[in-house]
């Protein structure tokens, strides 16, 4: 904001600015005036060197738009009876996974808040140990046929199926914004 020119002691303009409002330098007059702005409207930010450079209304603002475009693109379900996400309203005061519709309608309605017209439905997935994945991580970025050369990978695969069974029903809820189901009509 405000930009200021740098001169030589000799009076000479240089290619060089400074933000009038942090002394940040910069090699346009543009890019001097961009700084201590909001990079969302524009609008001086409200401190200095505020990293994020956003007003905190407008990346809200920002987060709100992106989730109803997600929401717009995905596939529309007319019923579900697994968890789902809601984020309506891109304020993270609502932001929530619940076990089923029915349970997220009654923590809206507690909160005294307006139900989502849609949600994002979520997969069940249960904490699983990736064998081949682990294997990967280990050996890459190590020396060619390093894999070929570790002892004891059958017996460890046994060990790593033998925990994924006895964890099969230790499940998190992962969002699917491929596909939202309908909660209320407009
Ligand atoms: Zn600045
Ligand atoms: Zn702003």
């Amino acid at each position: 904001m405000n930009p200021n020119q740098l001169f030589t002691s000799g009076g000479t303009p240089t290619i060089f600015w400074v933000c009038g409002i942090c002394g940040r330098g910069f090699d346009s007059q543009e890019g001097a005036s961009r700084c201590c702005c909001c990079d969302v409207c524009g609008k001086p930010l409200d401190k200095k060197r505020d990293y994020s450079r956003r007003h905190r209304a407008c990346q809200l603002e920002r987060e709100r738009k992106s989730y109803e475009e997600r929401i717009v693109n995905s596939e529309k379900l007319e019923s579900w009876d697994g968890p789902v996400f809601n984020d309506v309203g891109g304020s993270g005061d609502e932001r929530d996974y619940y076990a089923n519709i029915d349970d997220m309608i009654e923590a809206i309605e507690d909160k005294e808040c307006e139900l989502p017209e849609y949600v994002f439905v979520c997969d069940t997935v249960p904490l699983q140990l990736d064998f081949d994945r682990i294997i990967d991580d280990l050996v890459t970025d190590t020396f060619d046929d390093s894999e070929d050369q570790l002892s004891g990978l059958n017996e460890f695969g046994n060990a790593v199926k033998a925990f994924n069974d006895k964890n099969t029903d230790v499940c998190y809820w992962c969002i699917d914004y491929s596909r939202a189901v309908k909660i209320k009509t407009k």
